[in-house]
Parts: structure tokens; sequence; C-alpha cells
């Protein structure tokens, strides 16, 4: 058996180099992805704009009469430290069918299904619409910079024609209400990160300072970790709601439903409790306050204090109203200045959503894909600047009991052996539907 037909077998080698991010170390790993390409009789491209962090993509032909489908995925994961893992998270054991390891959901498994499906495709012949392009990136978990963001600045044309794109996050069995749903990513918000600054009147600690810049700064915190920005009620919320309740019985699904009524949203989201938390941001956007900078010395009051702060902006709106709703909420001592910003996508294609929600209903009858909107950012929001929409489709067919988002950046994630098959047989069918 040729590797592609061992996507498990595939994943452990993938699992097994330490590609922790930062610093993330990718080059082994990407020139053993490199190596399986070669092998496979694929020429292959390797890009990279940091010594050691390269970026490899491979084309495999097909008739034309569709636009290229790209495949893409990262190889870098998150850190491990200071997790308590039951099993080594660099040494990818099979035990009691899961694969064990960093990177085996987010998103080494799904890089394991592409690849097995695409050199499948190869070694099959299989006759395909338009050309397929697989892409192995680096560096997705801290910022990008080194992977899809610099290919999609610099190196835009390979990606020539490309309108649909296959990534994460998605395809995995999401359990609501009892009931199976596949989610499948068609939009994520932006990040924007501000520095906001407060002052006041300095002094010798002796003497306290009552009304000074701690305390404006604690009016601040207060009103920006404990109110929302205004609702939004944006295209792909709506459609992922939609399809939410109609998978759904009541009074689930009247409460679904009523979130798309802004006079409604927040206090279905107060009822809905931790649920209602995660829904929060894909009706709003948000400002999490988290790093703070005051006195460096233990007897001075200090005349200014800057804090941190991610926002993250929902697709179709700006950084700059998301700035706006951040000032109005914190009031005027607080001063706001942009660091970063790479803006969300700016609207949603759903033109091969149905291909991949019929791939899924014909693989799990008892499952309804719907389309997701991600709080969090993936390299999606990259490639969107291009025109490309990503559809996060790695399939697993999860039970209930598998706490998928309780394992993700955490300690002991793992994938039973049978979603790594189940994924793979999905986007190998994506590409054979493809037109
Ligand atoms: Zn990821």
């Amino acid at each position: 058996m040729t590797i592609y037909e061992r996507p498990a077998e595939l994943l452990q080698n993938l699992i097994r180099f330490d590609t922790t991010n930062p610093p993330g170390n990718e080059a082994a790993c990407i020139q053993y992805v490199d190596g399986l390409l070669h092998e496979a009789g694929f020429e292959t491209t390797l890009l990279e704009r940091t010594a050691g962090r390269p970026n490899v993509l491979a084309r495999l032909k097909g008739e034309g009469s569709a636009p290229p489908l790209l495949l893409y995925g990262h190889v870098d994961v998150v850190p491990t430290v200071g997790q308590d893992w039951q099993h080594p998270p660099f040494s990818a054991e099979v035990i009691d069918d899961y694969i064990w390891g960093r990177g085996a959901l987010d998103m080494k498994g799904g890089v394991a299904m592409m690849l097995a499906a695409f050199l499948r495709a190869r070694a099959e012949g299989l006759s395909l619409s338009g050309d397929v392009i697989m892409c192995v990136v680096s560096d997705e978990e801290d910022g990008g910079d080194d992977g899809a963001k610099f290919l999609v600045e610099q190196h835009a044309d390979l990606f020539e024609g490309v309108r649909y794109a296959i990534g994460e996050f998605g395809g995995f069995a999401l359990y609501i209400d009892g009931k199976r749903f596949y989610p499948i990513q068609v939009s994520e918000k932006g990040v924007t990160w501000f520095t906001g600054t407060v002052r006041g009147p300095a002094g010798h600690a002796s003497t306290p300072m009552p009304g000074g810049t701690m305390a404006s700064l604690a009016k601040v915190l207060d009103r920006v970790c404990n109110q929302r920005l205004p609702i939004h009620i944006t295209e792909p919320a709506r459609l992922m709601f939609q399809a939410m309740a109609a998978g759904l019985d009541s009074p689930m699904k009247d409460q679904i439903l009523g979130l798309l009524d802004p006079s409604q949203t927040d206090d279905i989201l107060d009822e809905m409790g931790e649920t209602g938390r995660m829904f929060n941001a894909l009706l709003h956007n948000t400002a999490s306050p988290t790093m703070l900078q005051a006195s460096n010395k233990i007897n001075v009051i200090p005349g200014e204090v800057s804090l941190r702060i991610d926002c993250r902006v929902l697709p179709g709106e700006s950084p700059e109203t998301a700035m706006r709703e951040i000032q109005a909420l914190a009031g005027d001592a607080l001063q706001l200045k942009i660091d970063r910003s790479d803006a969300p996508p700016a609207s949603i294609d759903m033109g091969l959503f149905d291909t991949l929600s019929d791939i899924l209903r014909e693989a799990d009858p008892d499952g309804t894909p719907m389309p997701l909107l991600m709080p969090a950012a993936t390299d999606g929001r990259f490639f969107a600047r291009i025109g490309i929409q990503t559809y996060g489709f790695l399939p697993m067919n999860l039970t209930p009991d598998f706490d998928f988002w309780g394992t993700i950046h955490a300690a002991n994630e793992r994938i039973p052996v049978s979603a790594v098959d189940f994924g793979t047989r999905a986007v190998y069918e994506a590409l054979r539907r493809f037109k």
C-alpha cells in the first residue's frame, strides 16, 4: 500500500515533526511533504520569506473546464508547554483507535486528508474539471507572516483564477441539543489589535490619587469587559443560524431563530449561558483587553497606562467601525490606536457549498451540514484578499462523547483513526465532483 492509502500513518509522520510555533521549525516537515509529492511525480514549488520556514505547492492538471481548486493547510502547531498530556504530544501513538498528538485536529489531520486525496487523485488518474493546487504552509498559528500572508502578498500569481479553496475550519461533527451537525466554515472574523492609553496625574504612591489613571482604567475595563458592542446580523451568521434552526426542534429552534431578530438577540444570548458566550462573538464585533502596562516602580502612581486589546471584526465590517464602537463604549478616557489589522472577508460566495454538503449528507445521512462563521481567524482571511472563498471542510465523523473544542489547542489533542479515513474520502469526493 502506498502512503495515500494510509492517511492515518501519514498523519503520524506529520505529528512527529515538532513544529511548535513560535518558532515553527517547519522546514523538516515541509520537506517530508515535498518528498511525498516528488515521489508521486509532482513538480513542486518551495517558497520562503524567512529561512527555515518554507511553504510548498504542487499542481495537478485538470481539463480546464473549471477554475483551479485550491487545497491548503498549515503544519505549524500551538505550544504544549504547561499542559498535562496523557501521552507525549509528538510521538503520535495510536491508543484505542485514536492518534494522539499536537496537531491531530488542528490541522495536521486535515493536511493528511488533503495530501492523501491529492496523491490518490494523481495515482488513479482521476479526471478533474479544473487543476487542483495543493499548498502546505508554515506559520498559521502565529499570524501567517511567513505563510499564507506572504504567499498572497508576494506570489498571488500562483493562485491565478482560483475561486474556491478547501481549508480549515469545519467538517467535524458537532452536537447541538442532541442533533448532529457538520459545520462547514464559509466565513471568519478579522483580527485588529489596538493599543489603548489612559492618562492622568502621576504622583508618589504614599499619597493616594482618587480618580487617577488607575481609577479611569478600572472604569474603561469594566465597560469593555462586561458590556457588548452593537449587534450586527451578517449574511454568514444568518445562513448559519437558519441552517442550524432547520435541524433542531423547539424550543431551541425558536431561540436560535430569535438570535436573528436584533430586538431579542442580546436577551437570548444571556439566557443561553455558555452557548450564548460562543454565539455572542458571531453577532458582535468583540474586544478583549489582554495586556497591561502601568508604572514600572512600586512607589510611583503612573501618569499613563496602556492596555492592548484584541478585537475581532465581523465579516463585512471594518476595523474603523469596530474602533468607533469600542471608543463609544469605553468613553473619552481611552485613546485608541490600531497596531495591526487583518481585515475580515468582505463577502461570501456559497457556490461550492451544496456540493460539499451533499458529500456529507451521503456519508452520514443522520447529520445536517450547515454553514459556519468562525469567531477566530484562519489563513482564509488572507486568501479572501485575492478573491478566494475558503470552505472549512476537513470532515470528521466524531461521536458525541468526543470533546472536540476541549482538546483543540489543549492537552490530549487526538483524532479517531476512522475520522481521518472519513475525511480523506470526503476530500477526494470534493475533487471528483468539483466542476
Ligand atoms: Zn489551524
